[in-house]
């Protein structure tokens, strides 16, 4: 217990509640007093370069990438290494709770709205991005993504966009872009010249667009709903019934699932590295996202396809029950280590359906769900 500070009058009291208050109260006025000093610090050496920022308001759910990107257009800067060395920003990373927390500080009052942008390193292992405190590898930071149709219709960009398994608009139903047609293999950069611009020259927003299924799409809306909503915030739009899944599911939890179906795989070491090496590049997450979304779109026989995709290499069909549990026990381990308690029962379930239905292991069809799904979307 602290309390070496609380001076003789605390000392003799021994109600521990009274206690707690005093002791809380100059845990505040200690962190005040820091941050008046951060706070002063920060504004001698920094103000004069984060002033130019200050005539650029955020749009909604907009990314700091996004955002410094029209603060240099704003202010005639040449690159956004120049916002990026005002704000001490490394863009790819995340910055540190203190950091973030000093640039609050500096930027001041009205600059509120910013802090969600900005992704907030929590631990070595968890990031907060809009409020939602995310694994690492849910959040791809060191690639730019965006809609060409969202720039081009709204000229700012999404920051739920860097979450690593969403591949989708949930507003265009357009796969989103990660490189431009003059080099597919090469992630666009921060180096770029402007938000919409390849360092070729080329206009991001008038790229080829790949439009998604429309399970993809609304996978898309499901993810982005729950980035919009506030954590904590009781949801009572009807929307959240439209999607079959447990209906506290979690953004995070969601993530999490969208990872695991997309990567279900008869190579359970290649299963496995999807796990401990999340998958960035969009022409990856877009197939592994696409698969989520069929499963989940009819749910649970949407995924009965994925779950014989995951024995198609043994030899033989399950041929009884006792069988088809143990052809699948490998996806289930993959699923206890992947998704959370609550995530695993659900999908230990449609497991249990899949096992009570014969003629689904026996199709050796591979391919995608002939739609037989009475709860049909869109
Ligand atoms: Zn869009
Ligand atoms: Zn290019």
């Amino acid at each position: 217990m602290p309390g070496g500070n609380a001076g003789h009058c605390v000392m003799r009291v021994y109600d521990d509640i009274f206690y707690k208050a005093v002791h809380a109260h100059e845990e505040r006025l200690r962190a005040q007093r820091t941050r008046d000093q951060a706070r002063r610090v920060i504004n001698k050496m920094m103000m004069p370069e984060i002033d130019l920022l200050v005539r650029v308001a955020p749009r909604p759910w907009e990314s700091l990438e996004s955002f410094a990107y029209r603060a240099v257009d704003l202010n005639g800067l040449r690159s956004l290494s120049e916002i990026a060395s005002a704000l001490r920003w490394k863009p790819g990373r995340a910055l540190s709770l203190e950091r973030c927390h000093q640039l609050m500080n500096s930027l001041g009052e009205g600059y509120t709205q910013l802090e969600p942008m900005i992704p907030t390193e929590i631990d070595r292992k968890t990031v907060l991005l809009g409020g939602h405190r995310l694994k690492r590898g849910l959040l791809a930071l060191t690639t730019s993504r965006l809609c060409p149709d969202c720039v081009e219709q709204h000229g700012y960009g999404k920051a739920y966009w860097s979450l690593a398994p969403l591949a989708a608009c949930e507003e265009h139903g357009t796969y989103l872009v990660d490189c431009c047609a003059c080099n597919p293999d090469a992630p666009l950069s921060t180096t770029r010249p402007g938000y919409m611009q390849c360092a070729c020259g080329a206009d991001l927003r008038y790229q080829p667009r790949r439009h998604t299924s429309s399970a993809a799409q609304s996978l898309a809306f499901e993810i982005a709903r729950r980035y919009k909503t506030d954590v904590g915030t009781e949801q009572d739009d009807h929307e959240s019934n439209s999607s079959m899944l447990p209906p506290e599911t979690t953004l995070s939890e969601l993530l999490d699932l969208t990872t695991f179906l997309g990567s279900v795989n008869p190579d359970y070491a290649n299963m496995n590295l999807d796990r401990t090496r999340p998958v960035v590049k969009l022409s990856h997450v877009s197939k592994r996202f696409e698969l989520a979304a069929q499963a989940l779109a009819c749910w649970p026989t949407g995924v009965f396809p994925l779950l014989r995709f995951a024995y198609s290499q043994q030899r033989e069909a399950p041929y009884n029950s006792r069988t088809a549990y143990q052809a699948l026990q490998p996806v289930m381990h993959a699923a206890e280590r992947w998704l959370s308690p609550q995530m695993y029962k659900w999908f230990a379930e449609a497991v249990a359906a899949f096992i009570q239905t014969p003629s689904a292991w026996k199709s050796h069809s591979n391919s995608l769900p002939v739609r037989d799904c009475a709860h049909g979307r869109n």
